[in-house]
C-alpha cells in the first residue's frame, strides 16, 4: 500500500555517526559481550577527559541507565530512609523516583523564569524554613533542563553555606556549559543519560560523574553487585546490577566522537525556530541567560493562549495532524499524583509556582540533530499555520506568486 501521508517527524530520534560500528564490531571480534569490558573502561575515560577542565579531573562510572546513575549518586551522598532531599520540581520523574526508592522524602523546589531551572531564591527559602523546623536536607538535586545548566554561580554558594551536597541531574545537558564550565561537573556527583532520545545515545545507559575518584570507584563496586575482594563471592553490603554493557559502551564511544557536531546542530535548530516564530504574539522561547550555553537538547517554548489566539493543546493537536511529534513540557513533580502531599517551595510565594505556567503553556518541538532543513521548515510552517494563520496564508500566496513569475 502506498501512502501520500508525509513522513512522521520525531521529537528526538537517535542519530548514529557510523563510527559506533567499529567499536561494537571490536566487542564482537574479541567476544567481550558482557557488562564491563574495554569499551566500558574507554568510554568512562573518554567522557572524563571531555569533562575535565582547569586541571580538575573528573571520574566516571558507566551505568545501565541515567536513573541508575542518579540512584547510585544519592547513595554516594549518604541519602538514607527518613532524609529530606530538595529536588527541582520541573523535571522528568526519573529525577525524583530514586529519592523515594531510598526511603527518603523529596521536597520540591520551583524554577525561575530566567533559566526555567531551580530558583536560587526558592532553594534558600526551603533551607531557611526547614532550619526553623530543626531539619537539614541530606542533598540537593538540581536538573539541567532541556540542555540548559542551572544558575550554579548562585546555587552552589547557597548549598555550601548550608553544607548540603549537590547531585546534578545533567541527563539532558551533555555538551552544555555554565560560565564556561561543562554541565555534569557542578554536582558533588552528577548523572548523564544515554537513552535513545538524548543528545548522544548508547541505546540505553547512563554515567555517574564525580570529581572524587573514590566516589566513582565506590559506585562501580555497588553497580557490580558489591563484590568484596575475595576469590569466592563475598558480600558485606547489598549492591545492584547497574553496569553498562561493553556493546552499549561501544555505541557510546562512537557517539562521543561527534558530540560537538550534535550540539552545534541542536543549537542551530533552536536558533532557526526562534528566528521564525519568536516574533509571533504570545510565543516565548526558553531563555538562554548570558552565563549559559545550552545544548538545546529540546527546543522549548511557551504559548500564551490569549495573546497567540491558539492554546498549547491546539498547537499540539494541529502538529500531530501533520505527523509532527511535539510534546508538552514536563509536568512538575509537585503536580503529579505520585507526589501529592509533598512540600513545594515557590520562587515567589505571592504567586503560583513559576513551573506550573511553564508546564501549562509549554511545548517541546522536534529537535533531533538528524532533522533536515526541509523537515525543520515543515515544522515551522505548521506552527505558523496554527499560531499566525493570516501570516501563514500571506506567505503561502507570496510563494505562489513568486513561483508563477519565477
Ligand atoms: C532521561 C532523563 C533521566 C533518566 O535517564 P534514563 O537513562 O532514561 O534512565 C533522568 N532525568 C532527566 C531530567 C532525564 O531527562
Amino acid at each position: 500500500m502506498t501512502s501520500t501521508q508525509p513522513q512522521q517527524i520525531l521529537l528526538s530520534p537517535p542519530h548514529m555517526s557510523g563510527a559506533e560500528r567499529h567499536f561494537v564490531e571490536d566487542a564482537f571480534r574479541t567476544n567481550w559481550i558482557a557488562p564491563l569490558g574495554p569499551n566500558v573502561d574507554a568510554f568512562e575515560r573518554e567522557l572524563a577527559a571531555h569533562l575535565s577542565c582547569d586541571g580538575a579531573e573528573m571520574h566516571c562510572c558507566a551505568t545501565s541507565s541515567g536513573t541508575a546513575a542518579i540512584h547510585l549518586g544519592l547513595i554516594a551522598l549518604g541519602v538514607q530512609p527518613g532524609d529530606l532531599v530538595l529536588c527541582s520540581s520541573f523535571t522528568f520523574v526519573a529525577t525524583a523516583n530514586p529519592i523515594c526508592q531510598l526511603g527518603a522524602e523529596p521536597v520540591f523546589i520551583d524554577s525561575d523564569e530566567e533559566s526555567w531551572n531551580m530558583s536560587p531564591a526558592a532553594l534558600r527559602k526551603a533551607l531557611e524554613t526547614l532550619a526553623t523546623e530543626g531539619k537539614r536536607p541530606r542533598a540537593i538535586v538540581t536538573v539541567d533542563l532541556y540542555g540548559q545548566g542551572c544558575n550554579y554561580d548562585a546555587i552552589l554558594p547557597i548549598a555550601r553555606e548550608w553544607c548540603v551536597p549537590v547531585l546534578e541531574d545533567a541527563a539532558e545537558a551533555l555538551g552544555a556549559t555554565v560560565s564556561g564550565k561543562p554541565c555534569g561537573t557542578f554536582g558533588d556527583v552528577s548523572a548523564f543519560s544515554f537513552n535513545g532520545n538524548k543528545i548522544i545515545t548508547t541505546s540505553g545507559g547512563g554515567m555517574l560523574v564525580a570529581s572524587d575518584a573514590r566516589t566513582a570507584s565506590q559506585a562501580r563496586f555497588l553497580a557490580t553487585q558489591a563484590r568484596d575482594p575475595a576469590p569466592h563471592y563475598e558480600h558485606s553490603v547489598a549492591g545492584f546490577n547497574y553496569r553498562m554493557s561493553n556493546i552499549c559502551a561501544g555505541v557510546g564511544r562512537g557517539q562521543l566522537l561527534v558530540l560537538d557536531e550534535r550540539v552545534a546542530r541542536r543549537r542551530e535548530i533552536f536558533a532557526q525556530y526562534q528566528r521564525a516564530l519568536g516574533g509571533l504574539a504570545g510565543v516565548e522561547f526558553m531563555p538562554e541567560p548570558a552565563w549559559s550555553r545550552s545544548s538545546h537538547w529540546l527546543t522549548a517554548m511557551t504559548i500564551d493562549a490569549a495573546r497567540a489566539g491558539c492554546s498549547r493543546d491546539a498547537l499540539l493537536a494541529s502538529l500531530a495532524a501533520e505527523r509532527i511529534e511535539a510534546r508538552p513540557t514536563w509536568k512538575p513533580m509537585h503536580q503529579q499524583p505520585l507526589f501529592s502531599g509533598h512540600r513545594m517551595f515557590a520562587h515567589d510565594e505571592s504567586h503560583a509556582p513559576a513551573c506550573e505556567r511553564l508546564f501549562r503553556d509549554g511545548v517541546c518541538l522536534p529537535s533531533g540533530s538528524s532533522m533536515s532543513d526541509a523537515d525543520l521548515a515543515r515544522v515551522i510552517a505548521a506552527c505558523e499555520r496554527a499560531l499566525a494563520p493570516s501570516r501563514a496564508t500571506a506567505v503561502a500566496s507570496q510563494d505562489a506568486a513568486a513561483s508563477r513569475t519565477g
